[in-house]
């Protein structure tokens, strides 16, 4: 009977395991449609230098409205993304989008603003990314050094070389580089500072648990005193809290980012939430119909 069970538990695990297999077919078929189908959208997420504070910009984060599947998050399908190269076509399609649109808000407000961008490792090594951002760059007339790139830190340890010589050329450009999700894989200090980094950005994990977690803090403080030390700036992400704002502050970081201030917010309604930063906080957020 136990034998009888266990093929049992083996038939459902397989046809479970078959039906994700289809799944992410169908999505990865999707997707490559996504483009072409007007589904992608960029929401922005606010950024904030820690000292006044003030506005400074705004990180562009990828949703997609997929017909099928509905309202989609980037964990779910960048991967899928990357897998089958579609990041390429759709990556250039952010850099485009988010230097337009930005670019449409800022003659509109009569405000300059930084726009982050996220690069994902199979884009970095694309022969033509430092054009497409030269051209991005250029068609709106954005001073190069308005526009921050991230990377995320496992770039910095597999096939170094190549990775190394793909920043260099992008950064040539006048961009500045940020390193995201600082902190959860093992790059040394000593790698940090063999790269042209600009920017490093601690993962929220540790920015979540310092005002409870003593080794948090200490990793936090770490961060922050190494990067300084190498002329590196310091984004906290996912800032949620009271409590963590003023640790981040006291702590000395260049920039917050986090829910304290605001979710990202889609395009259409950034006028709206930046008029409404004249407001208190509890009367600042948008009401946004879909999940963020
Ligand atoms: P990321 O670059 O580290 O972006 C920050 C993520 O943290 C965003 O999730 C943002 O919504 C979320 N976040 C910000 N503040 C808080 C907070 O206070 N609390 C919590 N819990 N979360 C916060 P999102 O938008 O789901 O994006 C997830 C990841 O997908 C991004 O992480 C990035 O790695 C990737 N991604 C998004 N857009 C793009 C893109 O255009 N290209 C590429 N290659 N990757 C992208
Ligand atoms: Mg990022
Ligand atoms: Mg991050
Ligand atoms: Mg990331």
């Amino acid at each position: 009977e136990a034998k009888a069970n266990g093929r049992n538990r083996f038939h459902v695990f397989n046809s479970e395991m078959a039906a994700a297999t289809i799944a992410r077919k169908r999505m990865k078929e999707d997707l490559s449609r996504a483009l072409e189908e007007h589904e992608l959208e960029l929401y922005y997420q606010p950024l904030f230098s820690a000292q006044e504070p003030t506005l400074t910009g705004f990180e562009a984060l990828l949703r997609w409205r997929s017909k099928s599947a509905g309202f989609v998050m980037p964990s779910e399908f960048i991967p899928l993304a990357e897998e089958t190269g579609l990041i390429v076509a759709i990556g250039e399609w952010v850099i485009r989008e988010a230097c337009r649109q930005v670019g449409h808000l800022e003659r509109q407000l009569g405000r300059e603003f930084e726009i982050s961008i996220n690069l994902s490792p199979r884009q970095l090594l694309h022969d033509k990314l430092p054009q497409v951002i030269q051209e991005a760059l250029e068609e709106n007339c954005r001073r190069p050094s308005s526009l921050k790139m991230e990377i995320t830190e496992n770039i910095l340890m597999t096939d170094s070389k190549l990775n190394q010589a793909a920043i260099l050329r992008i950064r040539d450009l006048g961009v500045r580089i940020a390193i995201d999700d600082f902190g959860i894989g093992f790059s040394s200090l000593s790698y940090i500072s063999r790269f042209p980094v600009d920017w490093i950005k601690i993962d929220k994990s540790f920015i979540s648990d310092c005002a409870n977690d003593p080794a948090s803090l200490a990793v936090v403080r770490a961060i922050i005193a190494m990067a300084h030390s190498l002329g590196i700036h310091v984004t906290a992400e996912g800032v949620e809290t009271s409590d963590q704002l003023s640790i981040v502050t006291n702590e000395d970081c260049d920039a917050i980012q986090g829910y304290y201030y605001s979710r990202p917010v889609p395009f259409s309604d950034l006028p709206r939430w930046i008029k409404s930063l004249a407001e208190p906080l509890e009367n600042r957020c948008v009401e946004v119909a879909i999940p963020l």
